[in-house]
């Protein structure tokens, strides 16, 4: 429940940690700083509405529940379109212009970028961090899934990368939030995943704040660490608000972000 708690590495000085508090009629967990400072942006995590959240684009829910589940959130946020993609731990991220209405599957891919209101951007977590970037000059926004995985893959710079060539966005200008997910005292590790991260670890450390390497990388691409926060919910140990893979779950959260119409 804390990140950087004492958990390993420690969160970059400046990085605030902000608690999303459940609202909206669509029940969306959302980042209430941003809710005032960006009232064009459509942002949060859920489990969903009436009926629960499986998408079942990639499970067992029938299609017609499913697409019906889509469409409820759509109407629920008030947004037209909304994009999502099989997600595969890479680092590809998809830039969007303008959607037809309703639910569009990207090819393989764990982040979505967009500067076209009413583009309704959406990655499933479920222990994976979901990172928001903004760049509230044109605006423009990309909401990636960070695994350890998309991490070392470096989708967090290819997100950044892609706000900078599609709307002109300077990094120092970005602001980053780093959504509910695993804390640092959940997240048991192998020693291949800061082989991976490219991050040494003290003797013994076997888990690893996912969010506070999210902040890191952040810092390094040159987004200023008062731009930068981080969740304190844990989806393994906070309670049960949120469904958690190392907990059991088999259900994911959906992540979104969008430029309200
Ligand atoms: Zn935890």
């Amino acid at each position: 429940m804390r990140p950087g708690g004492g958990s390993f590495p420690t969160l970059p000085a400046g990085v605030t940690v902000v608690t999303e508090s459940a609202g909206g009629g669509y029940p969306l967990h959302q980042h209430a700083e941003w809710t005032v400072a960006f009232p064009w942006l459509v942002q949060g995590t859920t489990r969903g509405g009436a009926g629960g959240l499986d998408m079942g684009l990639f499970g067992a829910v029938p299609a017609a529940v499913a697409l019906a589940r889509w469409r409820q959130l759509r109407e629920g946020l008030g947004m037209p379109g909304v994009v999502h993609a099989r997600q595969v731990h890479g680092a590809a991220v998809v830039w969007h212009g303008c959607l037809p209405p309703g639910l569009m599957v990207a090819d393989d891919a764990d982040g979505h970028g967009t500067a076209v209101p009413g583009v309704l951007l959406a990655v499933s977590v479920a222990d994976c961090v979901p990172i928001l970037l903004v760049a509230r000059t044109r605006p423009a926004i990309a909401l990636l899934h960070g695994g350890w995985r998309g991490v070392a893959a470096g989708i967090l710079e290819a997100g950044i990368s892609l706000l900078t060539e599609q709307a002109g966005a300077e990094p120092e200008l970005i602001h980053l939030h780093c959504g509910p997910a695993i804390c640092g005292s959940c997240y048991e590790i192998g020693p291949e995943v800061p082989v991976a991260l490219d991050i040494p670890v003290p003797a013994g450390q076997s888990r690893l704040d996912l969010r506070a390497v999210i902040a890191m990388r952040a810092l390094a691409a040159g987004i200023p660490a008062h731009r930068i926060s981080v969740s304190s919910h844990c989806t393994r140990c906070g309670g049960g608000q949120f469904w958690s893979h190392r907990g059991g779950c088999r259900e994911r959260q959906l992540s979104v972000a969008g430029i309200r119409c």
